[in-house]
């Protein structure tokens, strides 16, 4: 069995002055303390995927990631805790004969198999898994697996991440959710368990999502329960200059939030939500009265 997961996660209200000054309230959605090995939003989206894998029979699950992904990670651990075996695909075939960094040795520790695919073979496969060549190539080198796609987004994910409001109390027309955007699937899932009233504001921590990203909640919405949602929108204005860079505004922000609240924040996609919510609220795009509650999804890295 998975090691039992802190649930409900604690909602902590917080006293900010940048957004009282804009009538705001803030409220952090503490998904990570939900689970040690698998934090946040990580847990909410592997577990959906994993127990019905494992009464249907599956003894192997097969997934994708790069060099420093936490979901690798995450399912290793989910993995093993559920006696599945699993296989990790990392991006970029030059790691492959290099010194584990800390997060593949992580996942390595914890009886994940890893392949190393170029980047174009990470691309083709990743973007071709529907496609039967493609699933046939993975269980002739692999053996058979429960493939989960790239950072472990598909319907089962979002309805497992819709369960973040369905935990809070006494949402309406004054709530905004606010959470990070990698995938979108975490976003997906928490518009969907919005009662009515309420909105969920995603930050993009990729640059040039414009389009994709809102395309894909599209599609994971339809994948989870057949038809779209509008009670959502993503901000592309706050990436900080792409997926993983922390410039030095982000991380003097982050340090100082983390002695103001005493709070450790993870730099590449909560303290970016943080900061653009602070940035937003400093220039007046969130209507006085919002009741702001971001969704802390995840832990900071073991390493920095
Ligand atoms: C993986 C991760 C995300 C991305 O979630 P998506 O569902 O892919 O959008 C957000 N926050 C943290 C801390 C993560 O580790």
């Amino acid at each position: 069995m998975l090691a039992p997961a802190a649930l409900p996660t604690p909602l902590h209200q917080l006293s900010d002055p940048v957004l009282e000054r804009a009538g705001l309230e803030l409220r952090l959605k503490r998904d990570d303390l939900l689970h040690p090995a698998v934090p946040g939003n990580k847990w909410r989206k592997l577990v959906p995927n994993l127990e019905p894998a494992r009464e249907r029979g599956h003894t192997r699950l097969l997934t994708f990631g790069g060099a420093y992904s936490t979901h690798l990670r995450a399912t290793a651990a989910a993995a093993a805790a559920l006696g599945l075996s699993s296989v990790g695909l990392v991006r970029g075939e030059e790691l492959a004969g290099a010194p584990r960094n800390w997060s593949l040795r992580a996942a390595e520790a914890s009886g994940m198999e890893l392949g190393f695919l170029t980047r174009a073979e990470y691309r083709r496969t990743v973007a071709g898994l529907a496609d039967p060549a493609v699933a046939a190539g993975l269980a002739e080198r692999w053996g058979r697996c429960l493939v989960l796609p790239e950072g472990g987004s598909n319907g089962p994910a979002v309805t497992g991440a819709a369960a973040i409001p369905a935990e809070i109390p006494d949402l309406g027309p004054r709530d905004l959710l606010c959470c990070p955007v990698g995938t979108g699937a975490t976003l997906a899932g928490i518009a969907a368990g919005l009662p009515p009233g309420a909105r969920a504001l995603g930050v993009a921590v990729l640059r040039g999502g414009e389009g994709y990203l809102e395309g894909e909640l599209a599609r994971l919405h339809r994948e989870a329960y057949g038809r779209e949602f509008a009670n959502w929108r993503i901000d592309h204005a706050h990436h900080g200059g792409g997926y993983g860079k922390v410039p030095a505004e982000l991380e003097a922000f982050a340090a100082d939030f983390e002695e103001r609240h005493g709070i450790a924040l993870e730099r590449r996609y909560v303290a970016k939500t943080l900061l653009a919510v602070h940035e937003l609220a400093a220039a007046g795009a969130l209507a006085p009265g919002t009741r702001v509650t971001v969704v802390v999804t995840g832990l900071p890295d073991p390493v920095r």
